[in-house]
């Protein structure tokens, strides 16, 4: 094991540097591995042990600019200024990145769904917050197609403008829960909320982030290890 914490340290889904030797690959992931509480999970009503009404979570979303970037195995809208922002239990936390996995990461009474879109966040302190929203993917006319016009593809840069909350359902009803990163080095503690909803994504859209992509990049769901879940209505 190398001693080294490294930004380009390799990494996927498959084979020897795959989900399950992650933490052998250098001390970095190994340190972030021992946080016991994993992501992601599987999710379900009938787990919850902790309904709660003060796991609200505020979205103070803009419409800002974002870039486009393909790295660490997914594509990923960046956005420069960091404007968008959550505030949970008083504290602000700022939408760093937006990226996707497929099939989803978290399921939902043991199923998958095609995509999971994750919405990261953190706080000036370096904390992250994490935002889930899980997809099927349609030909119907849908929230991203180019009739509803709320997501227009600049096709001509690699800059897009649109406002985060596009990603978000209207039902914000949602699971909570502390976890870890999906993506080494793994570390935790992360405040995960993922939106119980399944929403309907593009495939023109889906097939424009998705390609070139890996055929799957998403963590296995690990043991809750006696953690509490969260829904708020
Ligand atoms: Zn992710």
């Amino acid at each position: 094991m190398k001693n080294i914490r490294n930004m380009d340290v390799e990494w996927g889904y498959t084979g020897e540097r795959g989900p399950e030797n992650w933490h052998t690959l250098c001390d970095w992931f190994s340190t972030g591995a021992k946080y016991p509480y994993q992501s992601p999970i599987n999710l379900s009503k009938d787990l919850i042990n902790g309904v709660s009404e003060n796991r609200e979570i505020n979205f103070c979303y803009k419409t800002e600019e974002f870039t486009e970037k393909e790295f660490k195995n997914t594509f990923h809208f960046i956005p420069p200024n960091t404007e968008s922002y959550v505030v949970f239990e008083e504290e602000k936390y700022y939408l760093t990145d937006i990226h996707f996995h497929t099939p989803s990461e978290h399921t939902f009474d043991g199923e998958h769904c095609p995509v999971e879109f994750h919405l990261v966040h953190m706080n000036n302190s370096g904390d992250n917050l994490v935002v889930g929203c899980l997809f099927t993917i349609t030909k119907e006319e849908n929230k991203f197609s180019k009739k509803k016009a709320a997501f227009v593809w600049n096709t001509q840069t690699h800059q897009q403008w649109f406002d985060p909350s596009i990603f978000l359902p209207e039902q914000k009803s949602h699971f909570h829960y502390l976890g870890s990163l999906t993506t080494p080095p793994t570390k935790g503690p992360v405040h995960w909320f993922v939106f119980d909803t399944v929403q309907k994504l593009d495939s023109d859209f889906f097939q424009r982030i998705d390609e070139g992509m890996l055929p799957f990049n998403n963590r296995p769901v690990q043991p809750l290890n006696g953690r509490k879940i969260y829904f708020s209505e």
